[in-house]
């Protein structure tokens, strides 16, 4: 007998049908004699309609208290598809019982809309284990230290589920979802993405933190942090497969480095169309410079991917960045307002239409020429690169969007992702 996560994603919660099967796949493993703990997401499309009706309503502008509120609305999401689960639980002939964040409770700090989670209280959930119940606890979500209801980022349900494996010590945490697994890359891009029996751990957070949104990247870190075992699998196979192979399939997080991983120099191609460039033109160039510029957006919260400073010429310099769209408006209105005035540079100008795409792999470390590998790639399919960032396993380089699939497609080739390993 073993505590086991299960967690669900919107798809594989999306109507009721679907947790009538979620709820025949956790009974199995129930009735296998394991202790069962399951994290829903929403329905699929209901946090995105909820977050729509706020906007109908929001100004452009919105004040203090309305992350609060958004945070209130779009974690009713989780309380309903738990709640279901737990009914769909029931007619299976289980004892189960659902709980918001607040009622376990999973602690966060009081960032709404990106809390992170500072602790688990488990006693709760432990007693309804201990007297055979299921314990249904909605993704997502959590409570601040006044109360307050939080949420903890898009696609926070994974993270929630690990964080409460690792609170729960438990055996394993089983991420079901609409793919069975891990692969090379998103296969709704490229369809000869392999899917990866095991991925290292720091692999999987830099794919999670370049764009792969298959795992939230803090779910990844709270799993490297309490080395909790994460798995990612299929919820569309058929509710009643065997359940060891059940166990056993999908994509392993490892969290130490196998031969087999080693030989493979690129393991996954990722992509992010979040983000857009905002560049400051003709700054003087002189010390003090990107703190003041970078200062200013970090000041307002407001977060920094990829950056580069270009040449200066006749004492003056660009300055370009990158940050989440969502920031885009706010962070150009806050430099024209407070930057350009004091600076004297001569002008601010964005582009929205961007994307990042990014390759990883740990094999980059023992290996030189993977990145001038990339760019040739790049090159030949007459993509110009506007940006490049490198860190010791991954290349990334901010191109036109319009070119995004074709430059993943082609680097998947190139670095034979579609072939399988030895
Ligand atoms: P869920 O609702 O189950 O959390 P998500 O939509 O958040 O599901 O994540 C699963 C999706 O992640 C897949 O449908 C796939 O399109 C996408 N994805 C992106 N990169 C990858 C990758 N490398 N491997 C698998 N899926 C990926
Ligand atoms: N329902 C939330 C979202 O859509 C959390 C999740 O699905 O993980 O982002
Ligand atoms: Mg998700």
């Amino acid at each position: 007998m073993a505590l086991i996560v299960h967690k669900y994603g919107g798809t594989s919660m999306g109507s009721t049908e679907r947790i009538r099967n979620v709820a025949k796949r956790v009974a199995k493993w129930a009735r296998a004699g394991h202790q069962m703990v399951v994290v829903p997401s929403a329905m699929s499309g209901e946090t995105n309609r909820l977050l729509g009706l706020a906007k109908e309503l929001a100004p452009a502008t919105p004040g203090a208290g309305h992350y609060r509120e958004l945070d209130m609305l779009a974690s009713t999401g989780e309380q309903a598809s738990s709640a279901l689960l737990a009914i769909a639980l029931q007619a299976e002939g289980l004892e189960a019982v659902s709980y918001a964040g607040w009622q376990v409770q999973v602690k966060t700090d009081s960032a709404y809309t990106k809390a992170r989670i500072e602790s688990i209280d488990d006693e709760r959930v432990r007693a309804d284990l201990d007297a055979g119940r299921v314990v249904v606890i909605t993704g997502f979500q959590g409570v601040d230290e006044g109360g307050n209801i939080t949420t903890l980022g898009r696609g926070g349900s994974d993270t929630s589920a690990v964080a409460i494996a690792a609170a729960l010590k438990a055996h394993e945490c089983l991420t079901f979802t609409d793919v069975d697994g891990v692969y090379t890359t998103d296969p709704r891009v490229e369809p000869d993405a392999r899917r990866l029996k095991t991925v290292s751990f720091e692999e999987m957070l830099e794919m999670a933190s370049l764009g792969s949104k298959v795992l939230q990247i803090r779910s990844v870190e709270f799993a490297g942090k309490y080395k909790v075992p994460l798995r990612v699998l299929s919820s569309f196979t058929p509710w009643d497969i065997d359940i060891e192979e059940e166990a056993k399939s999908g994509t392993l997080i490892t969290f130490e480095e196998d031969e087999n991983m080693e030989k493979a120099v690129v393991s996954g191609i990722a992509f992010n169309r979040d983000e857009a460039k905002i560049s400051v033109l003709g700054v003087p160039d002189k010390p003090g410079i990107a703190y003041h510029i970078l200062g200013a957006v970090a000041d307002a919260n407001i977060e920094v991917d990829v950056i580069i400073q270009n040449l200066s010429k006749d004492g003056r310099t660009d300055f370009s960045f990158t940050v989440h769209r969502n920031d885009y408006a706010r962070a150009v209105d806050l430099l024209k307002d407070k930057v350009l005035p004091t600076l004297g540079a001569a002008d601010i100008v964005g582009d929205t239409k961007i994307c990042k795409v990014s390759i990883v792999g740990i094999g980059m470390r023992s290996h030189v020429g993977v990145a001038s590998k990339m760019f040739r790639v790049l090159s030949e399919e007459g993509i110009n690169i506007q940006m490049i960032s490198t860190s010791e396993i991954k290349t990334s380089v901010v191109i036109d969007e319009k070119y995004m699939e074709l430059a993943v497609r082609a680097l998947h080739k190139a670095f034979d992702l579609d072939q399988p390993t030895a």
